[in-house]
């Protein structure tokens, strides 16, 4: 049973789930304290019906004491006009005799079964039940120079128990109206406190349908909830950003691949037509082919290191090493490979620096930079390496005194595969991704990469680490 309680109240929605809580915790509250709001009025009420007829009681006693001590002989019956003026309505007063003998009964509405006679030596006050009336009893016992009895006073607390049946009624009622009221205006709230999270629900819904373009409108300013939905945007801004990117990226692979596949296709489709008969052709689209095919591989490859470059994006807990000896193994590297350049080294400021960076990827990195050094450079082979020392950072800059890169190139020379005037650099191979892979690399490393250059002047390429302070 209180399983399935539970079961459906945790299967309610949160708007009747909260009126049912605010009406709930009122009604509690309300029946609390008007319970109590009722015993106190009920008790206090009773104490006044209990001090009136103690008052009665003391009048008759001490009338009958005057009486008996004035006359010589006092009839009880003749006392019945006093108390008759001095009782109130529904009351009875009743005079017993030395045996319990009923000298005087006066009533007042009151009938006078309800209350057998008896005797009492003791004072007694005591509240009864009679059928459907609550009645108040006084018994006291009277010794007068004439007389030894009893005084029996009765009130019946009609009066009484008809306000306490009138104030429990409308406390009830207060209380019906009070859980109704609570009830609406928690549903009413609840509906208010709702329609920012049913607005966002249905924009998740209407991602799910109809794509990343969907937004939360109308963000009203202020609440957590708001936040919610503001952050709710800003994720979907994000999404839909690298959602736009991994797009991009796929369309210029495929378009970057497509063209040495359609010269490869060219020449096979040639040599399948002439080649077997003429050598000449043979050769050379044996050669073109060659050299498409290592193209396609340049690519898969360099595509392959970017994104396990950016899929790797902070790369940290790397054994902190000495990187003067890597950058100057690296241009000795290039040195060998192109002995018509060269390369001029001021890397002494980085003696002794030690910085937390994959030796592989500070080589792969100066490369990258270096090859293009090599490949952009006109007639002056001049290639300088200069490497300072800054207070919290390295910073190792290439320059060249090649072709440059026009200033309206320049932001995008990082953007994969951006090649300056494609025309220009038809006879230099290339991918236009080195730059964007050595960008990242830096990138993990918490690193900074700028490339700045002047048409037939030259390029100079920086790459600056922060040196963290507790390494070296
Ligand atoms: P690529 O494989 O074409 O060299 P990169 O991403 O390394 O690709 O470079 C992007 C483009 O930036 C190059 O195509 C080239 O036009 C330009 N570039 C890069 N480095 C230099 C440089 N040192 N001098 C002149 N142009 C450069």
């Amino acid at each position: 049973m209180r399983e399935k309680l539970t079961f459906f109240v945790r299967r309610l929605p949160i708007k009747w789930k909260l009126m049912l809580g605010a009406a709930a915790l009122i009604f509690l509250l309300f029946s609390t304290y008007n319970y109590a709001q009722y015993l106190v009025l009920k008790h206090w009420m009773m104490n006044q019906e209990k001090d009136k007829i103690q008052v009665n009681m003391a009048q008759l006693q001490d009338y009958f004491q005057e009486k008996s001590n004035r006359t010589d002989a006092f009839p009880v019956a003749d006392s019945r006009l006093y108390i008759e003026k001095l009782m109130g309505k529904n009351q009875l007063v009743r005079i017993l005799g030395k045996e319990g003998e009923i000298l005087l009964t006066v009533t007042n509405h009151f009938d006078e079964s309800w209350i057998p006679p008896k005797s009492v030596s003791v004072s007694e006050l005591f509240d009864i039940t009679h059928l459907e009336d609550h009645i108040l009893v006084y018994r006291s016992p009277i010794v007068t120079a004439q007389m030894v009895g009893t005084i029996e006073v009765a009130s019946n607390l009609e009066t009484f128990d008809h306000f306490s049946q009138t104030l429990l009624w409308v406390m009830l009622i207060g209380g019906v109206l009070a859980v109704f009221i609570s009830g609406i205006s928690g549903l009413a709230l609840a509906k208010q406190f709702m329609r920012p999270i049913r607005r966002l629900a249905s924009t998740i819904r209407s991602v799910k349908e109809k794509g990343l373009t969907a937004r939360v409108s109308k963000i009203e300013n202020g609440d957590e909830l708001a936040n919610l939905a503001q952050l709710f945007n800003e994720l979907m801004n994000q999404l839909e950003t690298s959602f736009l990117q991994q797009k991009q990226f796929v369309e210029d692979a495929s378009h970057e691949l497509r063209t040495p596949i359609t010269i490869l296709e060219g020449h096979l489709s040639l040599l399948h037509r002439w080649g077997k008969s003429e050598p000449d052709v043979l050769d050379e689209s044996l050669q073109a082919s060659l050299q498409e095919v290592r193209r396609l591989k340049g690519i898969v490859q360099e595509l392959i290191t970017l994104t396990r470059v950016e899929s790797n994006s902070l790369s940290e807990n790397v054994e902190p090493i000495e990187i003067e000896p890597i950058i100057h193994e690296t241009a000795k590297r290039c040195e060998v490979l192109h002995p018509d350049f060269e390369f001029i080294e001021s890397t002494q400021s980085l003696k002794d620096v030690r910085l937390s960076i994959s030796p592989l990827h500070l080589e792969q990195i100066m490369l990258i930079i270096l090859d293009n050094a090599v490949k952009y450079s006109a007639n002056n082979k001049r290639i300088e390496i200069e490497a300072v020392r800054l207070r919290n950072d390295v910073q190792v800059s290439v320059k060249d005194h090649g072709i440059g890169i026009p200033v309206a190139d320049l932001p995008y020379v990082f953007d994969r595969f951006y090649r300056v005037n494609k025309a220009r650099n038809r006879e230099i191979a290339g991918t236009g991704l080195g730059l964007a892979i050595a960008k990242q690399f830096v990138h993990n490393y918490r690193g900074v990469m700028t490339i700045a250059s002047e048409e037939n002047i030259g390029t100079k390429v920086t790459i600056s680490f922060p040196i963290h302070p507790n390494i070296e």
